[in-house]
């Protein structure tokens, strides 16, 4: 079951660039960077209240990332929903003909479990459902 937003991720060309307007600007709580290789992305991630904002800055041409940038400029990549029971909504996905990008769950930032809809089954809007190892049961 999908409970809340867990991130908003936001293609950028630099994080150096734009970590000052949410940092400092906006105020929000900044949380560090880090780097996903196998995603060929640096990440910088904000906390507003229960959701974050991640900024996503490509590391390599090849970076889904960059394709994105490039076909569409900087701004809003996709929304992360949070999950209890990834497998499960997956399943249900999949029963209910949404096309998946990851029909199994694969692992994401902070241990988390992840998996995106193809955007032709969520309005053309990137989508992911996530899973927190702390909430996972059993
Ligand atoms: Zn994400």
């Amino acid at each position: 079951m999908i409970t809340q937003i867990n991130h908003i991720g936001i293609a950028v060309s630099s994080l150096e660039n734009h970590i000052p307007f949410y940092r400092d600007m906006l105020h929000l709580e900044f949380l560090g960077t880090d780097e996903v290789a196998e995603q060929k992305v640096k990440v910088a991630m904000f906390r507003v209240g229960e959701v974050q904002i991640e900024l996503l800055e490509p590391t390599s041409p090849e970076s889904p990332i960059a394709k994105f940038i490039k076909k569409k400029g900087e701004g809003i990549h996709h929304i992360a929903y949070q999950t209890d029971d990834i497998t499960g909504d997956i399943r249900q996905f999949i029963s209910q003909n949404i096309r998946m990008i990851d029909e199994n769950p694969r692992s994401g930032a902070h241990d988390s479990q992840i998996a995106f809809l193809h955007p032709k089954s969520s309005g053309r809007v990137l989508t992911e459902i996530c899973q927190i190892k702390s909430l996972r049961h059993g």
